[in-house]
């Protein structure tokens, strides 16, 4: 999920269930599955799928994590889903699925500037800090390299005037990604840290960044309709995260690896169990970084936005116990409650609902008059844009619920 305007706070392994439905045999959610997914792109050779690679690795995280999301389509039995819009020439005419290459050989589609910081050391008193642990720079702090010091000015910020540099003591620290550098240093220190010192402190501060140009990719799959293949069900979820400073990662698990496993997972469920209509997975590159892949998107659909009957963007989806939450369900309120009453009859979530929010990859598309909904989950995960959302967190609770109340509430989409 986006951290957006950066001052605000926010607040089994499973085996393979078979079940019987409408007399056909349908292969159900698999939670083993996704907390493979999980440990693999949460893993340091993913370096936190940001702009960056982890020293030991040649390639950023990003791509790494593309590479492996497409792998995961194929081996799942998703079509690559441009290459299919181009041979029918926008579904004017029919292709057989079996002449597809299905490459996914995108290449440098979407460019945009990236404060890469990746080095940092604070040291305070004499005493070095722990990047991720005590501290976190800003995302957009410029190269600085201190020796000096810092007057405490209120309760919670000491300054230097003359160096631009701000240390703030934060409740939580919250890391993000920043598209430019500002011209001062803002340094979040956790609560309690400054807690005993003086007025004023000696600092030993370096940051290392510089504004790089990003190059990175959507990855667009789809199952193709058995009636309609030229209207679709999307469904879409990020596979970018804040990558890494040096050795230190943010794994980003519940925002957003969690998601990019449940769409994994849908695809598994869908290949075996096809619709009249298409259902594609959208996985969306910039979004930590202001929703950049989602945006590109809607100004250069691969086809008419009009054809797709509804949006489902998921984000954050590895908590559950205490239910879910719809974005747009007060937006789109007969879609909210059809899902409310199946919910009511079968599963008996909590299901919340709020209006419009630009915090994730749904917005546009409802800019833009898409139907959508962003689905996330409530309660067990505390972890967000810091180092602790690692995949040991994620309790997917009620996994098995929230899947076949998404079927069931597609399934009644017209
Ligand atoms: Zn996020």
């Amino acid at each position: 999920m986006l951290y957006f305007f950066k001052l605000v706070s926010k607040p089994i392994q499973s085996t393979l269930v078979f079940v019987v439905f409408l007399s056909r045999i349908i292969l159900a959610q698999d939670k083993s599955y996704l907390l493979q997914v999980c440990t693999v792109l949460c893993s340091k050779e993913y370096s936190g799928r940001g702009y960056t690679a982890y020293p030991s690795q040649k390639i950023t995280g990003i791509e790494k994590a593309k590479e492996f999301i497409i792998q995961e389509i194929k081996k799942n039995g998703g079509y690559d889903l441009r290459e299919y819009i181009t041979k029918t020439k926008q579904f004017s005419r029919s292709v057989s699925i079996k002449s597809l290459k299905n490459k996914f050989s995108y290449k440098n589609e979407i460019l945009f500037p990236f404060n890469n910081i990746h080095q940092v050391y604070v040291e305070i008193n004499n005493q070095k800090l722990i990047l991720g642990q005590d501290y976190l720079p800003d995302a957009s702090s410029p190269n600085i390299d201190f020796v000096g010091q810092l007057i405490k000015i209120d309760s919670i910020h000491f300054i230097n005037k003359e160096h631009k540099i701000i240390l703030k003591i934060s409740e939580k620290l919250i890391y993000s990604a920043s598209q430019q550098q500002e011209d001062f240093v803002l340094i979040h220190i956790k609560k309690d840290l400054l807690k005993k010192e003086n007025s004023i402190i000696d600092c030993k501060i370096k940051i290392k960044a510089q504004i790089e140009k990003v190059k990175t990719n959507n990855i667009y799959t789809f199952i193709p309709g058995t009636q309609f293949p030229d209207s679709f069900i999307v469904f879409s979820a990020h596979y970018d995260h804040l990558g890494n400073i040096d050795t230190t990662i943010f794994p980003g698990a519940n925002d957003n690896v969690s998601g990019v496993a449940v769409l994994l997972d849908l695809m598994r469920y869908y290949k075996r169990n096809p619709l009249k209509y298409s259902i594609a997975f959208y996985f969306f590159t910039g979004e930590e970084i202001g929703l950049l892949g989602s945006k590109y998107y809607v100004d250069n659909p691969l086809f008419d936005l009009k054809r797709i009957k509804f949006l489902i963007n998921l984000d954050l989806m590895g908590g559950g116990s205490e239910g879910i939450m719809v974005i747009n369900g007060k937006v789109f309120e007969n879609e909210f409650e059809k899902l409310v009453n199946i919910n009511n009859e079968k599963y008996h979530l909590v299901v919340k609902s709020r209006g419009k929010a630009q915090n994730s990859d749904h917005y546009w598309f409802t800019e833009k008059g898409v139907k959508s909904f962003f689905i996330y989950t409530l309660g067990d995960i505390k972890a967000y844009h810091d180092i602790y959302d690692i995949p040991k967190n994620l309790t997917f609770w009620n996994y098995e619920k929230i899947f076949s109340l998404l079927v069931d509430w597609i399934n009644s989409i017209n």
